[in-house]
Order: C-alpha cells, then sequence, then structure tokens
C-alpha cells in the first residue's frame, strides 16, 4: 500500500515553509474558509451541555435522523435511521465498505482518474484493482462501454466521485443513466458513489446514481462535512447503504474506532438542519475562483486544461513537457514535474500518477485569488525556462 500522495505532498509544502520559503499550496484538497459560525457555536453548546460521552457507533440518532431528511431533501434517496454509518470521514466510510465487501482475489473497478485512497483501500483489503481510464478529451467521464468491458464475473464493487477528485468532472443524470443500464445486468456488483463535493457543483444539479431503481437496493451513496461545511478537522462523514452492508460496517467500525466524536455529530446535525446559505456562499466564490484559474492556467503554453463543473481542483494534462530539460535536470514524467515545481517555484501540486493519471498534474484552487495568480506567474516563469531551454538546447 502505497502512502497518501496528497497528504505526503502538503507535508513536503509545509516542511519547506518550515524553513522560512514562502510556498504556495495548492496540494490538499481543503476549503481554505473556516466553519460557519453556527456550527461551531452548536458543538459549543454540546460542550458545556456535557455531550462528552461514547456516542453509538453508527452515530447519534439525531443525527442520523438529520442525514435522512437530508437524503430525502437532496437526493431524493430513501433510507431509514438503520440504513446510516456515520464515520471519522468519508475516508473511513470507504474503507468500512471496501473491508466489508472485498476479499482476496475481489476486483473493484475505479473510474480513473480517481481519489487517491481509492485504490489503496482496495489493495489493503486484498482487492484487485481494474482501472478503467478517461481522459481530457472526454472531459474525464467514462463512457457505458468503457464500464461493460471492464466488468467480469468477479466484479465485487465499482468506486466513483462526483463531483470529481481530482478532475472536476460532474456525472449528469443523462451519464449515470447510460451507466445504469450496464449495471442492471450484472446484479452482483455494488456500486459505491462517493458524493462529498455533492454541493461544491457548478452546473445547475447534482445527481445521484442511487436514484435509479435498477441499482438502487446495492448502492452505497458516501458524503461528508469536510467540503461543503469546510469541516476536514471535525472528522465526520456518512454513508446511506443497504442494510446488510450498513451492518458489516457497523460491526468493523465498533472494533476498529467506535462511534465519532459525541459534539462534532450535535454541531452536524446543525449544519444540516439549518440554511445551506454559508455553503452557497463558498461554492459561488469556488466558481469565481474556478473562472479566473482556468483562464490563467490555459495561458500557459503547453497546458491542456479543461474546465471543472465541480469540487475544486484543475487537472491539466502536462505531457507535452515530458521530456524536456531544465539546466541539466530532465522532466520524465508528472512526478518530476510536481518535485521540480515544488522545488524551485515553492508551488505545491501533486502528480496525477497517484490518481491514475500519469500524463496530468493537480492543482487545488481552494486558496486566495492572490494566491492563485501569484501560482500561475511562478509556474509560468519555471515552464517558460523549461520551453525555452528545450527549444534552444
Ligand atoms: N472522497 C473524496 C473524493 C475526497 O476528496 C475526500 C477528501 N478528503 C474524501 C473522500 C475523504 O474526506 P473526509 O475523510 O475528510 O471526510
Ligand atoms: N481529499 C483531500 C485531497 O484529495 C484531502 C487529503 C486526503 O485526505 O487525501 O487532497
Amino acid at each position: 500500500m502505497e502512502e497518501s500522495a496528497t497528504i505526503k505532498m502538503t507535508q513536503m509544502a509545509r516542511d519547506l515553509a518550515a524553513k522560512g520559503h514562502q510556498v504556495i499550496s495548492l496540494s490538499i484538497g481543503e476549503p481554505d474558509s473556516d466553519t460557519p459560525q453556527h456550527i461551531k457555536k452548536a458543538a459549543m453548546e454540546a460542550l458545556e451541555k456535557g455531550d462528552t460521552k461514547y456516542t453509538p457507533v453508527p452515530g447519534t440518532l439525531a443525527l442520523r435522523k438529520a442525514i435522512v431528511e437530508k437524503f430525502k431533501r437532496d437526493n431524493q434517496l430513501t433510507f431509514t435511521e438503520g440504513q446510516i454509518v456515520v464515520s471519522n470521514g468519508a475516508k473511513q466510510s470507504i474503507a468500512n465498505v471496501v473491508l466489508a465487501l472485498i476479499e482476496e482475489g475481489d476486483e473493484v473497478v475505479l473510474f480513473a482518474p480517481y481519489w487517491v485512497s481509492y485504490k489503496e483501500i482496495v489493495k489493503l483489503a486484498g482487492g484487485t484493482p481494474i482501472e478503467v481510464k478517461a481522459n481530457i478529451t472526454q472531459d474525464f467521464i467514462i463512457t457505458a462501454q468503457q464500464l461493460k468491458d471492464a466488468l467480469t464475473d468477479r466484479t465485487r464493487l465499482i468506486i466513483f466521485s462526483s463531483p470529481c477528485n481530482p478532475t472536476g468532472s460532474v456525472y449528469t443524470y443523462d451519464d449515470l443513466k447510460s451507466l445504469v443500464a450496464v449495471l442492471k445486468d450484472y446484479p452482483d456488483v455494488v456500486i459505491l458513489s462517493d458524493e462529498i463535493y455533492e454541493y461544491i457543483n457548478f452546473t445547475s444539479k447534482h445527481d445521484s446514481i442511487g436514484c435509479f431503481d435498477e441499482i438502487k437496493d446495492r448502492t452505497v451513496t458516501i458524503n461528508g462535512f469536510s467540503k461543503g461545511f469546510a469541516m476536514t478537522g471535525w472528522r465526520l462523514g456518512y454513508m446511506g447503504a443497504p442494510k446488510w452492508i450498513a451492518d458489516a460496517c457497523n460491526k468493523i467500525q465498533g472494533q476498529l474506532t467506535s462511534g465519532a466524536a459525541s459534539f462534532n455529530q450535535a454541531a452536524a446535525a446543525v449544519a444540516l438542519n439549518s440554511s445551506l446559505e454559508p455553503t452557497h456562499e463558498m461554492r459561488k466564490a469556488f466558481q469565481t475562483r474556478r473562472d479566473i484559474f482556468v483562464k490563467l492556467l490555459s495561458e500557459i503554453p503547453g497546458f491542456q486544461v479543461n474546465k471543472p463543473t465541480g469540487a475544486f481542483y484543475v487537472f491539466p494534462d502536462v505531457s507535452y513537457y515530458f521530456g524536456k530539460s531544465i539546466n541539466g535536470q530532465t522532466i520524465s514524467n508528472a512526478d518530476d514535474l510536481a518535485l521540480y515545481l515544488l522545488e524551485e517555484a515553492h508551488v505545491a501540486i501533486v502528480s496525477g500518477s497517484a490518481f491514475g493519471a500519469d500524463e496530468c498534474i493537480r492543482l487545488s484552487y481552494a486558496a486566495a485569488e492572490s494566491e492563485l495568480r501569484e501560482a500561475v506567474s511562478r509556474i509560468k516563469k519555471r515552464w517558460q525556462s523549461l520551453v525555452d531551454w528545450s527549444i534552444g538546447g
């Protein structure tokens, strides 16, 4: 199992900053705003009231009720409280499902580019990751035919995120419908739909694959508080799942970590039951930054950029630069490029290799506009040297 590339890169950026360098970190996927005040206040009130004890393993009833309502309100998904499991982050929710379902030899289809941890968690469980790759010319959206070609009689699970980390692509209703048309013929395959970026969606609508009748009884919908409510440090995620999967995850979590923190859950219920206005404001701010950032990045020669419709990442194809050298240093791949940018420009990004796309890099635009402008200007300067040097030499 590999170390998490997003976390590794972010730590390298922190280390460099600790040495006194002005590092711009666009490596971690984390909203740059603070958790909205009403949510923080709810956690403080819960602490004051003595809400400091162990919680039920799958989450407090109050939070699970709020999640049931949220799924109904936002996603037209129907669950009972017994089908909800709250975890210490969506990362744990994903791990619970994979550990519950996957045994040695089982195949798990991952839509590439995929989020870093899917593949490593599958490997940890002894499963075999099968990557189906969508490239930038198809806007990183997997087609029904591609999915069909990847499914075998050993496929147990498929995992994808929409809006997608790292590409920012959003699967529309029609995209999902065509995938469902394939999946209906594979009744033993479970679908894990990671919707943690649901609220950071610049299209008119978020669609959940779990809404389709053909597969609703074998779809696990995962979400969390990290992105939409700027609560990364609180460590809270959740799933709505078929009862047998929820029960298995409950059992696993009961042996590994128990229930999530008590006062966090009290605050999370308030987050879901309150107006989403702060979330919508955050989304609007991301959209403005996306427009600026995509425009700036597109002006860099050799940089192939598409316009993401969700999340807060841009995932350009930078293969144009591979094989080019500067000052005796050859850039062979995206890993070299990421390291080069960190060391020379002090801009931290993540290589696409960790996301199953060697030709790309991921830049998060969850940062101040001034930082985004400065990052692009630094990259441009280095890129220009790379281009000049290669042409000249
Ligand atoms: N899924 C995706 C696609 C993510 O980007 C993240 C990022 N943290 C997670 C799951 C896990 O989120 P958390 O554990 O912070 O809830
Ligand atoms: N999901 C974020 C990212 O992709 C946070 C880091 C992590 O958990 O890997 O950067």
